[in-house]
């Protein structure tokens, strides 16, 4: 077996932790790849942090990330427990929280997930696709965006898409389409571990994207009817029009993805942003 890994030196990006970990060498063959995110859950490096690495195709470490969020709450499965009905807790067990976090990123700016299963996964697209819509309001589901492919034969992959999040069964992301912070997905995801109902998680991650959709259809409306809009200015109309006391850079950023990817690249492309006029004009 020794041949089909790669040991790697990680260090705890929080509190320095050195550690080897076991890499499937087939991950460093995706030279079309460039840099693989790793995610190390708590107890594999250290036991205390959970964190991303990321690697490139020859093997070496070219930074980290950390995962702020606290996942003590996601203890082993009891025998009690339904087997295969899936919530919240157990896709992370699945795909880790950065895999997470990356599945439902996909989903509101609808990116096509492709994920590269294990023999033991045991759950249907059918069933993923399912999970995926129950995070959208009702309105906005029923496309299917999740695809399961055949593991390991890695190599013969021969997905094109540069759109695509492409991901595996053991917490490897080959690529992700964007280059935003996934930090909208950890906030909603950290407030609906808050709550111990496995239905109402779901209804609240539908909540809170919810939410942001609405500021996303009121921005469109906006949008309409002006030629361009600044940035500043649109986050003034929105905050007033719905009430919002501030809507972050961050946030509008997420609003003009959402606005590009789901609605019009036309209408989003309206959004002008003073720094970029500056540096045009200079
Ligand atoms: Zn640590």
């Amino acid at each position: 077996m020794s041949e089909t890994f790669k040991v790697l030196e990680v260090s705890c990006p929080v509190c320095g932790e050195t550690k080897n970990i076991n890499i499937p060498v087939a991950i460093f063959s995706q030279k079309k790849f460039g840099t693989v995110k790793i995610q190390v859950p708590v107890n594999a490096v250290c036991p205390e942090h959970q964190f991303i690495v990321f690697v490139d195709t020859k093997g070496v470490v070219r930074g980290y990330e950390k995962i702020d969020i606290q996942m003590a709450i996601i203890t082993p499965e009891t025998d009690k427990e339904v087997e295969r009905r899936l919530n919240l807790r157990k896709l992370i067990q699945l795909f880790g929280i950065y895999g997470i976090f990356s599945l439902i990123h996909a989903k509101i700016f609808n990116y096509p997930s492709y994920i590269i299963k294990d023999k033991n996964f045991e759950y249907s697209e059918e069933i993923l696709n399912t999970v995926g819509d129950m995070i959208l309001p009702e309105s906005f589901s029923g496309s299917k965006t999740i695809y399961l492919l055949d593991g390991p034969s890695l190599n013969k992959l021969n997905i094109k898409d540069k759109d695509a999040l492409i991901m595996d069964t053991q917490q490897h992301i080959f690529q992700t389409p964007w280059n935003v912070k996934m930090k909208f997905e950890e906030g909603i995801v950290k407030r609906a571990l808050e709550i111990i109902d496995e239905q109402e998680q779901l209804k609240l991650l539908q909540q809170d994207i919810g939410r942001l959709i609405n500021e996303a259809n009121h921005a469109t409306y906006i949008l309409q009817d002006i030629k361009k809009i600044y940035e500043d200015e649109l986050i003034e109309q929105l905050s007033k029009n719905l009430k919002i006391k501030t809507i972050s850079n961050y946030r509008l950023n997420l609003i003009k993805e959402y606005i590009r990817r789901n609605i019009s690249k036309t209408l989003a492309s309206k959004i002008k942003s003073r720094v970029g006029e500056f540096l045009s004009i200079i």
